[in-house]
This record gives structure tokens, C-alpha cells and sequence, in this order.
């Protein structure tokens, strides 16, 4: 294999960054010989990596040159879904394209739609060129919410910004929260830290509905109900309060709201929220304790627990709590969910919404193509949608109520091209299949959301078979459609160099591979919140503003633990520990550790309906069923199912996914999924064991 212009036949290992949806963003040094990847290691000169992958990245060359992995480009020979296709040169596939979407661009732009999430995070092969290009289509907008809107809105209403503590400093916390994360499976290198302040002698304590790998390691676990920490959140700062275990001089010169959010949180006692949290007051009134008076305390909240109707009040609740305590003026005090709002990226140079002109296009939400691909053209709704466009994501798969999703999909009326590596779920319903070069065949520039670190990835190979870039493919067809500005010839290392602009020593990157953010320890010290106050806001104008309440209070869910006798199950949906969402479900080395689709039920759950470990179950609701194994165990409280994911359809069961009951409604704030807000009966199938 010859190397391709500007990848270095180097023998040194090329550097590189991790590009997946995970906190850890870590830096790769990939081993090649005769342009091959022969290794992929974690950089030990990388700070936050250390030297250390995760199993899925460690395998990385196992997916780069996997067998199934899709070398040209395909077109359709049967019907939608059959995954039945012929090969194309490149250039018919884009002259076709090209051709199609002009068509439908000359009756209505917005009836072409974008969809695209995190398959890489990179800025460059995510949004880069692909956004310029949307953008001076006039295409419909995506709201990219399916993972994180709610907390992201949560953070942005109460700190400001997507901001908090800096990631490295946990190891000097004396209490750590772990709130709705399974640390040891998808946020690694954070759990190497939470290990280093316990061995110095802190506290730590998992909040999570599921008894996870992360909560067997905590010194406590809290199991409450899905959809409930906000109303524990409210109990804490009853008892902060009650207790006194508060900061007044914080208080009064950093927050805002302060005597109404005492007043709802007054309205709170633990036995009040004990109740709806399905836990023990004792538990309660404990953390409350640890909470107010082990100093520095930190929390490390994560995105699962966002995932229910009230996540984004909920988020805001937790978010509020190192004000109470002042917990801000340390360094190894505060708070982190997402630290990508202390990038200085510069969004409007990458995606060039100018080029809308004076276009305003509707926003399509992601969380319900279900519904939409099915809606007729509507005054309200704009034009019916002819064209999807999908990279760096697996809607059929990921995106909730298959039932819907699968059959927008199957419209035979529907031109949809898909660019990817492998045939996914997703990748079936594809007029043209088009094959995505992997990280190790691009450049790339990538920020982190748990760390604050940037991190430029090079091409370590040539793009395998007749791969190309999602920028190369964007280009092309702005090419085809006689878009004739000077923006969609940028090559990738240009579009690297305009990510952030002069704001990151570029030249440091392409030494080194890494630069650390100039960011002081303890960003809140003395206040200076990236909000339009200045301050902590516990209550907030802009909320208020828009009609709803600027003080966050616990939302219960759409589907309250409960509240349905037909489905007494709650249940969530956390990723199996070795996929990463549906990436990875087909590397085989993975899968066969992770072997069938599992549910986790609990003893007594289990019991009341005949059901044992191995036993094929039917999980179900109103919106559909799907198979999986039942593995009957304590990860799973009483009344609270755990359906692990998210396995493609076609190699789960019966062709089947958790996303079968999940629910196109939406979160209180940013438009968000509720996939943990699900209510569903599991029964066994009549054929018994497998
Ligand atoms: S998935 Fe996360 S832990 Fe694994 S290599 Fe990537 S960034 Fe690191």
C-alpha cells in the first residue's frame, strides 16, 4: 500500500486522538508498518490518556480492518431495509446524488435533512464541511439533542456555560459524587482519579438507579428510582439548610435566587423526597451530611440521569448544590458534567451559517424522525421530507420508537444516502451506502467534554479500500452543485487550522498532538459565572423569560415508576460495557464478551413472573416489544429493569433493540430524549430457555 499525500511513512507511532462520544477524549499513538496500523496505543506524554485506552480503542485495528468493513461505494438493488446493493464508481454515486438533491432543492430545500450525532466527535469530519454545505443548500436544520440537551440547557441556565471543575483535581476531593455515571465503563481515566482520592482517604458515593461495576467500587450506593434526583437533590438542601451546613458568603455575593430556592427546598424534607426517590431517609439525611460537612466535595454528574422528562430541571437542581456549600472555592470542590464550553471554538468559521443568506429553515429534532419522516407537508411542519442525509450515526438503531423510525426508513419515497464504515442498521435503508474513512485515515481536531484539553488527529494510514473523508464527500457534491465559494475547497488541515483560530498554538498541536486550555484551578473561586448575572443562578430570568419557572424544581416523569399497572417496570437503557452506544457492536472480539442482549431483574421482580437467568424475555409497552436474555441480579432494584445497549437490531434478537419502547417525548429543557422515562411488562417467552 503506498501512503497518501501528507501522511509521513513514519516509523514513530502517529499521534492521534480518540474520536468518541466519551468524556476521556484520549490521545492515541498508532504503530505503523508498511501502511499498515499494526497497534493503537494511548499516549503516555498525555496527561488525562496516561498511557491507557479502554478495551474498545485498544482494539481499534480490529475495526479499522475489519472483514465486514464497507471498501466501495454501494447503491441499492432491493427493496428499503434489505440491505441488497450493487457496486458504483465513486463518480456515478455522487453525479446521482448531486443530481437528486439539486432536484429537490429546486422544489424545496428543507425537504433535505441532515442527520448526523457523534459516530466522531470531530470537528472537522463532524460538522466541518458538511455544515457549509447544508448551509448553502438552504437544508432543513438538525437540533442534535439525542445525548445531552437537557443538562447541557441545565448548565447553561445555572453556571453559565458547559463549564466546571478541572478533571484532575478530583483526585484531591475528600467526597466525591458520582451521579449517573458508570465511571469504570465509559468515563475510564476519571475513575484512575476517583481511586487516587480514595486511597488518600476520601468518601465516595454512586447515585445511580443501577447497581453499576462503579457502584460495587463506591463506599455507598444509592439506588433511586429513574427520574428522581431531582427531588433528592431538593431533600440535600433541605438538610443544608436545616443544618446550617451553608456558605453565606457565597451565598450572598455569588448566587442569584438564593431565598426562593431556600423556600423550595424547604418544601422538601427527606422523608418527603425519600418516598419518591424509593430509597431510605437514612440515606438521605447521610449524604446530606457527607455533602455539608467533608470538605472539598465534588460531583462528577454525567448524562444518563438527564435522559427523563424533568433532566433538565433535575440537572439544574445538582448543579446548584456546590453554591449552597461553597464548595466553588476550592479546586478540588465544585462540580463537572460537560467542561466543552471552556473551548474557545469558533463555530461560525467551521460551519459558515452565513451562507444561509437571509434563509431561516425549520430545525428537525433528531429524538423524533420517527414521527417526522412519517408527516405529510404542513403549514406547520413545512415540506414532507424527500431526502435524509445521514454520517456519523445509526438512527435506526440509536434513535427511539423503532417501530416509527423503521418505517420512515422503509419509504420507498425517501432518497437516502448513508456514509459509514460498516453495514449498520441504519446503513440497510440506504439508496447509496458511501464508505467513511476511519480516524486513523483523516486529520481531525477535537475538544473534550471531561477534560480541557484539544487534540489534533493526523492520518496515520491511507483511507482503506476506496474509502474517502466526510469532508472529500461534502466537498465533491458542493462541487457537483456549483457552489462556487471559496470555503468548500478548504482541505482538512485548513479546516483544522480554522477550528479555533489563533486562540490554540496550532504549531503546538502538530509537535506534540495536545495543548492544555490556560484555564485557572478553581474557575469559581470568587464567582465570576459565565451567566448573564455573573453569578450562580438558582434562579433564571432567561428561563422565567420564556414562560417557564426560573427555579428548578423536581419534574416527575412522563412515565412515573408506578403509575401504569399494565407496565410496573421502569426501565433504563445504560450502554453495555463494551459498546460505546451501537459502535462497536460488531467487532466480534467485543461482542462475544458482551454475548446476547441482556435485562437486568432484580430477585423479586423476576420471581413474581417465573423468569431465571437465561431465560429469553419479552420486554414490552404500548409503543412495542423486543427480545433479550433476562439475567436475573442485583444490579437491578426492585421495580427498575436495566435493557442493556444498544445492540444493532440485526444482531440482537428476534431483529429487535431496546429502542422498540422507548418514547419520542421530550425533556423539559432542550428538547432532549426520555429514554430512562420508560415504562414497560417483561414476561418470558413461551418457548422457555434458549
Ligand atoms: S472511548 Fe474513551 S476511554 Fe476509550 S479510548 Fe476513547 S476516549 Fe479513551
Amino acid at each position: 500500500m503506498t501512503h497518501a499525500i501528507g501522511i509521513s511513512p513514519l516509523v514513530e507511532p502517529v499521534r492521534g486522538a480518540c474520536p468518541h462520544d466519551c468524556p476521556d477524549t484520549c490521545a492515541l499513538l498508532t504503530t505503523v508498518r508498511d501502511g499498515r496500523a499494526v497497534r493503537v496505543q494511548g499516549n503516555p506524554d498525555h496527561p488525562p490518556t496516561d498511557g491507557v485506552l479502554c478495551t474498545k480503542v485498544s482494539r481499534y485495528t480490529e475495526r479499522t480492518y475489519h472483514p465486514e468493513r464497507i471498501l466501495q461505494p454501494l447503491r441499492r438493488i432491493g427493496p428499503k431495509g434489505s440491505g441488497r446493493f450493487e457496486p458504483v464508481s465513486w463518480d456515478d454515486a455522487l453525479d446521482d446524488i448531486a443530481a437528486r438533491l439539486a432536484a429537490i432543492a429546486a422544489r424545496d430545500p428543507e425537504a433535505i435533512v441532515p442527520y448526523s450525532y457523534a459516530g466522531t466527535m470531530g470537528q472537522v469530519q463532524g460538522e466541518g464541511m458538511a455544515a457549509r454545505f447544508f448551509h448553502r443548500l438552504g437544508a432543513s436544520l438538525l437540533d442534535r439533542t439525542i445525548c445531552a440537551a437537557a443538562g447541557s440547557e441545565a448548565l447553561v441556565h445555572t453556571l453559565g456555560a458547559k463549564v466546571g471543575m478541572k478533571v484532575e483535581f478530583f483526585a484531591e476531593s475528600a467526597l466525591i459524587l458520582i451521579w449517573g455515571s458508570n465511571s469504570i465503563a465509559s468515563n475510564l481515566h476519571f475513575w484512575r482519579l476517583v481511586q487516587e482520592a480514595k486511597r488518600a482517604g476520601a468518601r465516595v458515593v454512586c447515585i445511580d438507579p443501577r447497581r453499576t461495576e462503579t457502584a460495587d467500587k463506591c463506599h455507598e450506593h444509592i439506588a433511586l428510582l429513574p427520574g428522581t434526583d431531582g427531588a433528592l437533590a431538593l431533600a440535600l438542601m433541605h438538610e443544608l439548610v436545616r443544618n446550617d451546613w451553608l456558605d453565606h458568603d457565597y451565598l450572598a455575593r455569588h448566587t442569584l435566587g438564593w431565598e426562593a430556592l431556600r423556600a423550595r427546598a424547604l418544601q422538601w424534607p427527606p422523608e418527603r423526597a425519600a418516598q419518591v426517590c424509593g430509597i431510605a431517609v437514612q440515606q438521605i439525611t447521610d449524604l446530606a451530611r457527607d455533602y455539608g460537612t467533608r470538605s472539598p466535595a465534588a460531583i462528577r454528574l454525567n448524562y444518563g440521569m438527564q435522559r427523563v422528562h424533568g433532566g433538565g430541571n433535575a440537572a439544574r437542581l445538582v448543579a446548584c448544590l456546590p453554591a449552597l456549600t461553597g464548595a466553588w472555592r476550592h479546586r478540588a470542590g465544585g462540580l463537572l458534567l460537560s467542561s466543552s464550553g471552556h473551548f474557545p471554538l469558533d463555530r461560525a468559521e467551521l460551519h459558515r451559517p452565513d451562507l444561509l443568506g437571509t434563509r431561516r429553515p425549520r430545525t428537525i429534532n433528531m429524538v423524533t424522525i420517527g414521527d417526522d419522516l412519517l408527516r405529510e407537508a404542513s403549514r406547520e411542519f413545512g415540506p414532507k421530507i424527500e431526502a435524509l442525509i445521514v454520517y456519523n450515526s445509526n438512527p435506526v438503531a440509536v434513535a427511539p420508537e423503532s417501530a416509527k423510525v423503521v418505517q420512515g426508513f422503509a419509504r420507498e419515497d425517501l432518497f437516502t444516502v448513508v456514509l459509514e464504515h460498516f453495514r449498520t442498521d441504519t446503513a440497510d435503508y440506504a439508496d447509496y451506502l458511501l464508505p467513511a474513512t476511519t480516524q486513523l485515515e483523516h486529520w481531525d481536531i477535537h475538544l473534550a467534554y471531561g477534560h480541557t484539553d484539544v487534540l489534533l488527529n493526523r492520518p496515520a494510514i491511507a483511507p482503506v479500500g476506496q474509502a474517502r473523508t466526510n469532508t472529500d464527500v461534502f466537498r465533491a457534491l458542493a462541487a457537483r452543485m456549483g457552489f462556487a465559494e471559496t470555503c468548500f475547497s478548504d482541505d482538512d488541515e485548513t479546516l483544522c487550522r480554522a477550528a479555533f483560530g489563533f486562540a490554540v498554538p496550532f504549531d503546538e498541536l502538530l509537535a506534540k498532538g495536545f495543548t492544555t486550555l490556560a484555564l485557572p484551578d478553581a474557575p469559581f473561586a470568587n464567582g465570576g459565572f459565565p451567566t448573564p448575572s455573573g453569578r450562580c443562578e438558582f434562579f433564571s430570568e432567561r428561563l422565567a423569560a420564556m414562560g417557564l419557572d426560573g427555579l428548578p424544581d423536581h419534574v416527575p416523569n412522563h412515565e412515573p415508576a408506578g403509575s401504569d399497572a399494565r407496565y410496573p417496570l421502569a426501565m433504563i437503557s445504560p450502554p453495555a460495557r463494551n459498546f460505546l452506544n451501537s459502535t462497536f457492536v460488531n467487532v466480534q472480539s467485543l461482542r462475544d464478551i458482551e454475548g446476547e442482549p441482556l435485562l437486568e431483574i432484580g430477585e423479586a421482580d423476576a420471581l413474581a413472573r417465573g423468569i431465571s437467568s437465561g431465560d429469553v424475555v419479552r420486554v414490552f409497552n404500548d409503543r412495542g416489544s423486543y427480545l433479550c436474555k433476562a439475567a436475573v441480579s442485583p444490579r437491578a432494584r426492585t421495580g427498575v429493569v436495566n435493557g442493556l445497549g444498544i445492540w444493532w437490531r440485526k444482531l440482537g434478537l428476534g431483529g429487535t433493540n431496546v429502542n422498540e419502547v422507548t418514547s419520542q417525548r421530550l425533556t423539559d429543557l432542550g428538547r432532549g430524549p426520555v429514554f430512562y422515562d420508560c415504562l414497560v411488562q417483561v414476561a418470558p417467552l413461551a418457548s422457555g430457555r434458549t
